[in-house]
């Protein structure tokens, strides 16, 4: 399966000189959407307790493994959404910031999770995550994406968390 025929690039957004990785060809392509999942399925099969999903295009490969596991599905999401009592943790974007939040009571203390975004850039979204589950007491055996920008040097950044991506972009 060549994700990447599949996936969009779309030059210039939602800034000048951002190239976008567009996933939804992906999504709407029944048999390369379900092999997506297959493929993080069966890599996180028996290694953890709970998956940990991104908003909000985490969401969209994260509910499905969850639910393929078997697994509690934990939310991290943008500030202000979430209704009980939360962890939130601030970080930076290219341009500006940000601040993403989870339930004080999204994972019991001690699981053992995969957190999962669509993307990684440059990982200041994923490691504000890894600084959540953290926060619950819970431990991050490995950050999953579709796609890597390598060139970026999130893994780097994440390290000493592992990263796995089904595809990287090396330039
Ligand atoms: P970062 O925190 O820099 O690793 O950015 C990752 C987050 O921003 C992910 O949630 C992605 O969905 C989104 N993102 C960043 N850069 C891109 C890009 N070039 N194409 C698509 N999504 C992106």
């Amino acid at each position: 399966m060549d994700l990447k025929a599949v996936i969009r690039t779309v030059p210039d957004f939602p800034e000048p000189g951002i190239s976008f990785k567009d996933i939804t060809p992906l999504l709407s392509d029944p048999e390369v959407f379900a092999g997506i999942g297959d493929a993080f399925a069966e890599r996180y099969r028996g290694r953890v307790d709970a998956v940990v999903a991104i908003e909000s295009r985490g969401f969209i490969v994260g509910a499905p493994l969850a639910r393929d596991l078997g697994l509690p599905l934990a939310v991290a999401r943008k500030k202000g959404k979430l209704p009980f009592d939360t962890y939130e943790v601030g970080y930076e974007l290219e341009y500006g910031s940000a601040v993403l939040e989870i339930h004080t009571d999204a994972l019991a203390p001690g699981a053992r999770t995969v957190v999962i975004d669509d993307l990684l850039a440059t990982g200041g979204t994923a490691s504000a995550v890894i600084e959540l589950v953290g926060k619950l007491d819970a431990e991050v055996v490995e950050c999953a994406f579709i796609v890597d920008l390598a060139f970026l040097g999130g893994s780097v950044r994440l390290a000493p968390v592992p990263c796995y991506s089904l595809i990287s972009y090396e330039e």
